[in-house]
């Protein structure tokens, strides 16, 4: 991370003691206490009819409630959760949260994603596990976003987060340098299980998901690991039925 982009980090959070709440999108004063206004929460793109699976968003006449990847052959995690849509202004703040190191978004973000996961209740994971960053990337950044990501539901619902559980072994090139194949191939052998886990079902956290091949490698270790029950956590689904 560098050096401004590291000191805007600290500010922020110097700010967010300091200073009443204020909606990060438009910077009217924030309600019940988000960084977000009540208009701009309203305009979000919720993820409303999305596969009951890998929750793709699907297209309107789609009655089957899942896609045609999923009907012709289940992933390895049992099902995705994604309450938006990886579309302006949500990418917005994800990027802004991953390259520019705002953590006043991954707080904002994460709290959004667990008021919609407690709306939708049981099953609930005994453990939280972020997608780990590689040893250098994570020096690069400073952060990992997932974890930030991961950290209001472990809090919001009282379930262990564990950082470390999963590692990454591997150092890959970011997937959005990458066309569709190489993307199903750059994340394999990638990742290891590093502890044992409280409990045989976990939820797996990440900011977005794309072709879904990160998270299908990580649920392929945890299932090899003998858990039960994987539950992917991600913010924003990208790309969509037509
Ligand atoms: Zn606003
Ligand atoms: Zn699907």
């Amino acid at each position: 991370m560098r050096m401004r982009d590291w000191l805007a980090t600290r500010l922020e959070q110097l700010h967010y003691f300091l200073l009443p709440s204020t909606c990060l999108l438009c910077g009217a004063a924030g309600a019940a206490s988000r960084d977000l206004c009540a208009g701009c929460a309203a305009d979000l793109p919720r993820n409303s009819h999305a596969c009951a699976i890998c929750a793709l968003p699907l297209s309107l006449d789609n009655q089957i409630g899942l896609c045609s990847p999923c009907c012709a052959q289940s992933p390895e995690y049992d099902r995705a959760f994604a309450p938006f849509c990886y579309r302006p202004p949500v990418n917005f703040l994800i990027r802004r949260l991953k390259f520019n190191g705002r953590l006043s978004h991954a707080r904002l973000l994460g709290e959004l994603f667990a008021d919609a996961r407690a709306e939708r209740g049981a099953p609930w994971p005994d453990c939280i596990l972020p997608v780990p960053l590689h040893p250098l990337r994570l020096r690069e950044r400073g952060f990992n976003q997932a974890l930030e990501l991961a950290r209001s539901a472990a809090y919001r619902f009282q379930i262990p987060l564990l950082a470390q559980g999963l590692r990454r072994t591997r150092y890959t090139t970011p997937q959005t340098q990458l066309d569709a194949r190489a993307r199903q191939t750059n994340p394999r052998g990638a990742f290891t299980l590093e502890q044992p886990l409280p409990g045989s079902r976990v939820a797996l956290v990440d900011d977005v998901m794309t072709t879904a091949s990160t998270v299908a490698e990580c649920a392929r270790v945890l299932r090899a690991g003998g858990v039960a029950d994987i539950e992917v956590w991600i913010i924003a689904r990208a790309g969509g039925e037509r």
